[in-house]
């Protein structure tokens, strides 16, 4: 760190403590060069990715969120927590790698619908339904059909 007296990069810690929520810690340093101590924090970077919803409201995105509404879907099927969690961090991951602060809900439904197709087709209709992305029954049986073509492949 540099010393804001001097500019001096050689300093030493001389304390560290952490909040008591455990977010943020605090170090006291002290400069070796002049001598002169500072303060310096680190917190874990808050994720900036916005979600835009339907109905035009914004919220701020929420891995946890995505984790529940899999868990939903997949209850009693063949699908670990670790595969849950594995999916939303692969979302996250993307969504930041590919520069999307601003992404719409349905985005992040359909980027979870890809993944849980291949994963496990009950749990993926389960997921559409729970979402009401079915328009109606016709658009359910189409769904039924396409996930019984990519079976038959
Ligand atoms: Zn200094």
């Amino acid at each position: 760190m540099r010393c804001p007296k001097c500019g001096s990069f050689n300093d030493k810690v001389l304390d560290t403590r952490q909040s008591k929520d455990g977010t943020v810690i605090r170090r006291r340093r002290e400069c070796l060069d002049c001598g002169y101590r500072f303060t310096t924090y680190e917190r874990i970077e808050e994720e900036k990715i916005i979600v835009k919803k339907k109905n035009g409201t914004t919220e701020p995105f929420n891995k946890e969120k995505i984790i529940r509404g899999i868990k939903l879907a997949a209850k009693n099927r063949p699908i670990t927590d670790t595969q849950i969690q594995n999916i939303a961090d692969e979302i996250e991951k993307y969504l930041l790698e590919e520069g999307k602060l601003v992404v719409e809900s349905s985005e992040i439904g359909d980027l979870v619908k890809e993944r849980l197709k291949e994963l496990d087709p009950i749990t993926y209709i389960r997921f559409k339904s729970v979402y009401n992305q079915f328009s109606d029954i016709k658009d359910f049986k189409q769904t039924i059909q396409e996930i019984e073509k990519e079976e038959d492949k």
